[in-house]
This record gives structure tokens, C-alpha cells and sequence, in this order.
């Protein structure tokens, strides 16, 4: 890529090359959000810190548009991380829905109880003070002091490392799992003034949201097609072990889902013979609410009972 006026012995930019090396990339990718950039509930300046914080939870593995309704409901019951942290962990599992991967709704939970705790119930600016929260990791860290406080930070999300591997790596997908080097990158991408930088982090993962997404790429509206070292080296095929599926259908997942969803529903304990009503394999059925339990997401009372935590 041109862009890239030095490179490293792995191949990513160095950061100390006299010019930044993701300076090509920044107006027009920066100037194409401005244009297309979707108006998003935790966008908006009253969303706050701890709107951004719940959305960045909610979006992590969940598409925009099954996020929106249960963030509208979320923000609205529990407007400031002191309301959340005041109920019981399960209303928390139970206000989540149908989002999947419901042991970030505990998660979130205990952020937001730490929050009231240690933070006098404002969500911390400070990317360490984040990172110390439980729950949070160096994405949702970095995202938050981004985001939400307008701080320089990599901000490397499923679309961001999709972006950086076509446009300057040159290859169709990034690794299954991030690899220093992309972290490397990423870092070496980043724009010098803060504000400039938090603007490219969101620019940048839109525009993977958007336009370079994981089945259909549309160069054609891309801004920075001229610049791209995959669609200029006309677009080798992925290389490597074959890309991960998200299989659901038959998978302990499911069976998870549809008993969260009994207890979700009820507001009293709930027998096991209700429970075994949504699963016919009894061996499947048993690991999944076992799976539950462990979780913490699911507590058993005596009697055979079951009911979403309190505690
Ligand atoms: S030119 Fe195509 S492949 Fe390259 S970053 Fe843009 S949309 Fe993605």
C-alpha cells in the first residue's frame, strides 16, 4: 500500500516513520463517516458514558438492529449505573432478552455495581480505571475512553480488523483471533491529535459495519478503494483454515436460550418439570441448565426449583 512509507520485519507499518502512516486513509474515511454515519441512540451526545458503555456490551456479538429496542428499554429502566446496580443480577438477565450471550448482562451488572462503588457511580474516563472494572476488557476499555471521552486509543473491533486486513494488509480477512500484530497496526494507524483519532476509531469501524462487510464488500462506495492493497492485488482468496460458522440450530446454546427463556418469563420459581418441557434430549437438557447454573446466570432452590439470581 502506498500509504505505508515503512514497514516493519511482520509486515505492519512503523509507527515511527516521519509520516503517520494512516494519514492517507484519515480524511477520507473520517470525511465519509461524517456523511453516511448512522444516527445511533449511543451516538448521541446524551447517551453518556454509560450509554456507550451498555451499547458497547449489547453490540459485541449482536447485529445493530436486535440491540436498539433492548438498549431503548435498558437506558430507560436504568438510566445511570447506580439504577442497574441497586436490582437483583437476574432482572439484569432478564431485561437482556433474546440478545444472546446473556453472561454479559451479568457482566454488566457488575460493572455498573463497581461503578457505584468505586466511581461514585459516574463511568470512569481513565482507560486503567476502566480495564479494572469487572467485566471489561481491553476492546470495551478502549471503546468506552474513545467513544465516550474522546481518548486516543485502538479501538479494534470485529469490523476495525476487517478494514485494516483488506485495506493495508492486503488479504481478505483478518485472523481468527487478535494477533499482536494487528494490535501493532492498529496503534500505528492512529491518527496523532486525540479528537482526530477517536473520530477515525468510529469512522473506521462503520465503515466495516457498512461498506466492507465480512460477505460483501462494496468497493465501488468505498472511500479509500484507490488505496486498497487487497482490491490492487485484485482480491486473493482467504488463505488458511477455513472461517469459523455460527452454528445455533442443535447446539447447547439453544437449549440455554429456551430455558433462560421459561425463567425470563416467570416471576416466581419455576419447576423442572417445566424447564424439561422445552427440551426432549434429557442428557443435552441436563448440561445446559448445569452450564447455567455454573454461569450464575440461573439459581437452583431447594425442591427442584429454579430461578433467575438474586444475588
Ligand atoms: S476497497 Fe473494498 S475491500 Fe478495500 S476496504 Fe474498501 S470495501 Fe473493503
Amino acid at each position: 500500500m502506498t500509504a505505508l512509507t515503512k514497514s516493519q520485519p511482520d509486515g505492519t507499518a512503523d509507527p515511527s516513520s516521519e509520516h503517520a502512516p494512516g494519514a492517507p486513509l484519515h480524511s477520507p474515511v473520517i470525511d465519509w463517516f461524517d456523511e453516511h454515519a448512522r444516527d445511533l441512540p449511543w451516538r448521541r451526545p446524551e447517551a453518556g458514558a454509560w450509554g456507550v458503555m451498555v451499547s458497547e456490551f449489547m453490540l459485541q456479538q449482536t447485529p445493530v438492529n436486535r440491540v436498539l429496542p433492548v438498549y431503548e428499554q435498558w437506558l430507560a429502566r436504568w438510566p445511570r449505573p447506580a439504577d442497574l446496580a441497586a436490582e437483583a443480577p437476574g432482572e439484569a438477565v432478564r431485561a437482556w432478552g433474546r440478545l444472546g450471550y446473556p453472561r454479559r448482562a451479568l457482566r454488566l451488572h457488575g460493572a455498573a455495581a463497581a461503578i457505584t462503588e468505586r466511581h461514585g457511580g459516574d463511568v470512569p474516563a481513565d482507560h486503567a480505571q476502566l480495564l479494572a472494572l469487572p467485566g471489561i476488557g481491553e476492546y470495551t476499555a478502549a471503546a468506552v475512553a474513545s467513544f465516550a471521552y474522546g481518548q486516543r486509543h485502538a479501538v479494534l473491533d470485529t469490523n476495525v480488523r476487517r478494514v485494516f486486513a483488506r485495506a493495508v494488509t492486503g488479504v481478505q480477512y483478518p485472523p481468527n483471533a487478535t494477533t499482536a500484530a494487528e494490535r501493532r497496526l492498529a496503534r500505528a494507524l492512529l491518527p496523532e491529535d486525540e479528537s482526530t483519532a477517536a473520530r477515525w476509531a468510529a469512522a473506521s469501524m462503520e465503515l466495516g459495519a457498512l461498506v466492507c462487510t465480512a460477505k460483501n464488500e462494496s468497493c465501488h462506495r468505498c472511500p479509500i478503494a484507490a488505496q486498497c492493497a487487497w482490491r490492487l492485488a485484485d482480491k486473493p482468496a482467504h488463505e488458511g483454515p477455513p472461517r469459523r460458522g455460527q452454528a445455533y440450530a442443535g447446539t447447547d446454546r439453544q437449549v440455554r436460550g429456551r430455558l433462560l427463556a421459561v425463567l425470563r418469563e416467570a416471576h416466581s420459581p419455576v419447576p423442572q418439570a417445566a424447564l424439561d418441557r422445552v427440551w426432549q434430549e434429557p442428557v443435552q437438557r441436563a448440561r445446559a441448565l448445569d452450564g447455567l447454573v455454573a454461569d450464575g446466570l440461573v439459581e437452583p432452590l431447594p425442591g427442584g426449583l429454579y430461578r433467575l439470581p438474586l444475588t
